[in-house]
């Protein structure tokens, strides 16, 4: 009842045999926290807090375009007023002048109800903007952990420092500069068989004997934590992009929202 989830696809997330009002209605029906002759009233608040129109409780998914039903989804994860939202990539599923949409609706409901979000997304530049603390995965292993900044700027782990190099630079590239991009060789290995030691191993370039035998711990490396056995940083991203997700911390509250042109 604290945890609740926000799915990634929102067509198959939601009943189309159920109205709206079934959907964002149930799970307080389940757990008896609101009483039946204030139900509709209660669905209906919630619509309006996450944007939709309040006299569609009755309506169907269907009815809905993308961005309006993964709305419905998260109207249901607010339902049952959690302390914790796990957003499974909320918005990889939806246009992206949506996502921006979609992305900014969540901070907004972060600052007001105080919600946790545990969000999982590929997406680098939607990650940075909505995420203080990150923790990087190779192979279903944390790799690399910390806040924002230390992150992009000073990425201590060779997969995220390849991750971080593959993000297209649009400020550089305006300026006819270029990022220079790691190329990692090889496939992912199968997470059911991987690898010896360092997970990672296979595709790196600093691999080397250790790198097969032991398995690197997660250990507190330059203010973050980092599982390798030759940790060390490099600036990936450009310094001017690490001053402006300064600016961000620092005026967490005037934040500005994200905008998709
Ligand atoms: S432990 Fe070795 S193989 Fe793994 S990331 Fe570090 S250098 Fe590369």
């Amino acid at each position: 009842r604290e945890i609740q989830l926000i799915f990634q696809d929102p067509y198959s997330s939601l009943n189309p045999r159920h109205t709206v009002g079934t959907i964002v209605g149930t799970p307080m029906l389940v757990h008896n926290t609101v009483p039946k002759n204030k139900m509709i009233a209660r669905v209906q608040e919630l619509l309006e807090t996450v944007g939709l129109n309040p006299e569609h409780y009755n309506r169907y998914p269907s009815e809905f375009s993308g961005g309006q039903r993964q709305r419905i989804g998260i109207a249901r994860a607010l339902a049952l007023d959690p302390k914790l939202i796990v957003a499974d990539e909320p918005v990889s599923a939806l246009d992206v002048s949506i996502q921006a949409q979609v992305v900014n609706l969540l901070q907004d409901l972060q600052k007001e109800f105080g919600i946790a979000f545990l969000f999982i997304a590929h997406d680098l530049a939607i990650v940075r903007h909505f995420c203080p603390r990150i923790a990087v995965m190779y192979l279903g292993k944390i790799v690399e952990m910390g806040d924002r900044n230390q992150i992009y700027n000073t990425p201590h782990h060779p997969y995220t420092q390849a991750l971080l190099s593959s993000a297209p630079d649009v400020k550089q590239a305006a300026i006819g500069g270029r990022r220079e991009r790691i190329r990692l060789e090889g496939d992912v290995p199968s997470p059911i068989n991987p690898p010896s030691g360092c997970r990672f191993r296979t595709r790196c370039w600093k691999s080397q004997e250790i790198c097969a035998n032991e398995e690197p711990p997660l250990l507190q490396v330059g203010g973050r934590q980092v599982a390798c056995h030759f940790a060390e940083p490099m600036q990936v991203v450009a310094a001017e992009e690490g001053d402006i997700a300064a600016q961000v911390d620092e005026g967490a509250a005037d934040a500005p929202h994200l905008e998709v042109r």
